[in-house]
């Protein structure tokens, strides 16, 4: 008989509409074309040429895809979860770097900012041409976002920003970071150009994981912003909480791509690999690890695009992105671990995607809340009680 494709065999493709699967193809074709042949030297060299990537992206239509109107593409949600879904099958910083653009930084202005401000960065942003990022972790505060220092206060018209927020994804790179700041009325964000006097960006550096992105600590030093730069329409925690859960919901296809790539790639170093005269793949218990890694990413793909048919309904809750976020990263780093195994020595080297996949999902199970606080998220839905404190 001849292999069948794991999700074949579980007939996904069936429930993807003929559009979506279009736009899939079109991102499986670009991350092929462009990213496989360079991405294991970006991980190892540490860096991601963003600013020559942004614009193929923009040209794309990925930049804030899922966003109606100034210049974005406004598909349905479905088809942005299978575009990161093929996006992080290149490497989850690339698909990091859309995320951020799209769904937090692009997100919190289209949601929650005034109409100069949409008309003055979304078109651009979605363009590829300028680049956001999105600062709420600090250094003391990233779980508990509440407990945040960075402060705006006012000086006549004027708000002046002070804080340090950390691990921020594009920060060294953006144009433009929407900062998120205590103010006497609670936490309000802040559209912060990067030149302004004041900001700076440091990149960190020594990662072992998303080698392929920019990650930096921002510098906020007396920051002095018109009035006009407040987000008239994010009050409190509840504005940034909005835009982690548009992010969260394309890691629950995105993370999927990573453990797809894995599972492809076991399953054919399996085929190939001889061992005691005869395939790996031949071997019980080789296919026992092979069918185990299917049914998760199966079940995987299934709660994504179930999920994404409840975006698209407008009827998908928060606590039910906890649900997807929790269960396929929690998965997609199990397939890649197992595959690792399957690799064995070969299995270390960039020469294959799998420790690049695993080292990355390392981040993406710690960002966009890590496992434990969607347990806690979930446990609270399940039982009623708040266990976070
Ligand atoms: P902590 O909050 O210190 O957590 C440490 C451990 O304690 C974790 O296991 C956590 O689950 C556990 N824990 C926390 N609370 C509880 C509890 N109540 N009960 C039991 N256990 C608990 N942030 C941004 O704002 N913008 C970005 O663009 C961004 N990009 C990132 C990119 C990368 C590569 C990484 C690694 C992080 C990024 N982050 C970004 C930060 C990320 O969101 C935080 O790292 C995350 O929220 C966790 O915060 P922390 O690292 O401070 O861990």
């Amino acid at each position: 008989k001849p292999p069948t494709h794991p999700l074949a065999l579980f007939g996904t493709d069936l429930l993807i509409s003929d559009e979506d699967r279009a736009i899939r193809d079109t991102v499986r074709r670009f991350v092929d074309d462009r990213i496989r042949p360079e991405i294991a030297d970006w991980y190892e060299a540490g860096t991601v040429p963003v600013r020559e990537l942004a614009p193929e992206l923009g040209k794309l239509g990925l930049l804030g895809m899922h966003l109606e109107g100034y210049g974005c593409a406004g598909t349905n949600a479905t088809a942005y979860g299978l575009a990161c879904l093929e996006l992080e099958a290149g490497d989850s910083g690339l698909r990091s770097l859309v995320s951020v653009q799209g769904s937090l930084a692009m997100f919190a202005i289209w949601q929650h900012g005034s109409e100069e401000q949409k008309q003055e960065w979304l078109p651009r942003m979605a363009a590829g041409e300028a680049i956001g990022c999105f600062g709420l972790t600090e250094p003391d505060f990233g779980s508990n976002p509440a407990g945040m220092r960075t402060r705006a206060t006012r000086s006549g018209e004027d708000w002046v920003l002070t804080g340090t927020k950390m691990w921020i994804t594009n920060g060294s790179v953006a144009d433009v970071a929407v900062v998120w700041a205590q103010t006497e009325e609670g936490v309000r964000g802040f559209v912060v150009p990067t030149d302004t006097p004041g900001f700076s960006a440091p990149e960190i550096t020594k990662k072992l994981s998303l080698r392929a992105s920019v990650t930096s600590e921002l510098v906020l030093d007396n920051v002095r912003l018109p009035a006009s730069a407040m987000l008239p329409d994010a009050k409190g925690l509840s504005g940034p909480l909005s835009c982690l859960t548009e992010a969260r919901f394309g890691i629950i296809f995105g993370s999927l791509g990573a453990a797809r790539d894995c599972l492809e790639t076991a399953i054919r170093y399996a085929g190939e690999r001889q061992i005691f005269d005869k395939p790996l793949a031949a071997y019980q218990l080789t296919q026992a690890k092979l069918a185990d890694m299917t049914l998760e990413l199966g079940k995987g793909m299934l709660l994504a695009l179930h999920l994404g048919r409840l975006k698209d309904e407008g009827t998908l809750t928060s606590d039910q992105v906890s649900l997807g976020k929790l269960n396929n990263v929690r998965e997609a780093i199990a397939i890649a671990r197992e595959t690792r195994t399957i690799l064995g020595a070969a299995g270390i080297t960039l020469e294959h995607p799998v420790l690049r996949h695993a080292n990355n999902l390392e981040s993406v199970l710690t960002y966009e809340g890590t496992s434990e606080i969607h347990q806690l998220v979930i446990g609270q839905a399940l039982t009623g009680q708040a266990a976070f404190r």
